[in-house]
């Protein structure tokens, strides 16, 4: 249950509340917010006093539950916002990897070209052999730093485990965390007391109800501002690199508050599928899209095979902005 409480109440019943039910407290501007297990249905008589509002639901998706909140979450992006009364979407381009001053400065050129304001690069990456490029670290989270500095960017990056989820929190602007990472509780702990945005990409084998669990380690902990990104999930096939989870995404956006960014990028794995991903992606009406672009892929130091090279993103782009209009959103 969820269980709305006064903000005048008296310290020691808002906890005797809270232990009596086993909730986790969370003090927001207004009030202060009881999450209690799913399986608490009803609340006894004598408390019903001090609890202004109450919410049941079936499952542990609470707080990120259309049942709690009907309008989809607005988060604020630089300028801009997605979700809630806001019918953005978000354009979050760049490298798999930073990989160098050169490489970064050319990406940044570029999308400042295409009139586009969001770079995501990772510098910390969740590699699956221990033999290949490892990322930049604070070398790379620099440049990005420096790359937002003079093109006034907002900047995507992600968070590989707790040794360094601190420096990443410090840099991002919206902190990526991992298909890899999602079940890191070091990492959505952090991540729950800073209210940076968090884009929390879900786990390659990872069921929706626990995908969005995750989130709510987030919410409950404090950090209202999280976006769930759908970037492919392991099947039998073995073609592509993943499948991208489209049916999951409709039952997101139908259950969930929380604005969801598709990654068709990962989901494939090879360049030539994802320009028409990508378009399946935006008539999907959600609130952003993730797509690798580096200025040389054939180069690139992780994930070459399915990047889009610049000249790739631009058709993509043009043949993206009337499905945006069609699902009546303005790309940011
Ligand atoms: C990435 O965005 O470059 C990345 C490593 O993604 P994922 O965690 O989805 O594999
Ligand atoms: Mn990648």
């Amino acid at each position: 249950m969820i269980l709305h409480i006064e903000k005048s109440i008296d310290a020691g019943k808002l906890q005797k509340l809270a232990d009596k039910y086993e909730a986790i407290i969370l003090k927001t501007e207004d009030r202060f917010i009881l999450i209690t297990p799913s399986a608490l249905k009803i609340t006894e008589e004598a408390d019903k006093e001090l609890i202004h509002e109450s919410f049941v639901f079936d499952t542990d998706i609470q707080l990120a539950s259309r049942k709690y909140l009907k309008e989809k979450r607005s988060i604020k992006i630089g300028e801009n916002s997605i979700g809630g009364q806001f019918r953005n979407v978000l354009m979050a381009i760049g490298p798999c990897s930073v990989e160098s001053e050169e490489q970064i400065t050319q990406a940044a050129e570029y999308i400042k070209k295409a009139g586009l304001r969001t770079l995501r690069a990772g510098c910390f990456k969740p590699r699956t052999s221990p033999y290949t490029f490892q990322g930049m670290g604070i070398d790379g989270l620099k440049l990005l730093d420096k790359i937002r500095q003079q093109y006034g960017f907002t900047i995507i990056t992600e968070v590989r485990d707790s040794s360094h989820v601190e420096d990443v929190i410090a840099y991002a602007d919206i902190i990526q965390i991992g298909a890899k990472s999602m079940y890191d509780h070091g990492i959505l702990r952090k991540c729950a007391k800073t209210t940076k945005p968090v884009l929390l990409k879900r786990g390659f084998g990872t069921t929706l109800q626990e995908f969005v669990q995750a989130a709510e380690f987030i919410l409950s902990g404090g950090n209202p501002n999280v976006i769930l990104c759908e970037r492919g999930i392991r099947t039998f096939e073995t073609k592509t690199r993943f499948t991208l989870d489209l049916c999951g995404v409709a039952y997101l956006k139908e259950n969930t508050n929380l604005p969801i960014i598709l990654d068709p990028s990962h989901a494939m794995g090879y360049a030539y599928g994802v320009p028409d991903l990508a378009r399946a992606c935006m008539a999907m009406d959600i609130e952003g899209l993730l797509i690798e672009v580096h200025p040389n892929p054939k180069v690139a130091l992780s994930d070459a095979s399915q990047q889009l090279n610049h000249e790739q993103f631009s058709q993509l782009f043009d043949t993206l902005k009337p499905i945006a209009q069609a699902v009546n959103r303005t790309i940011i």
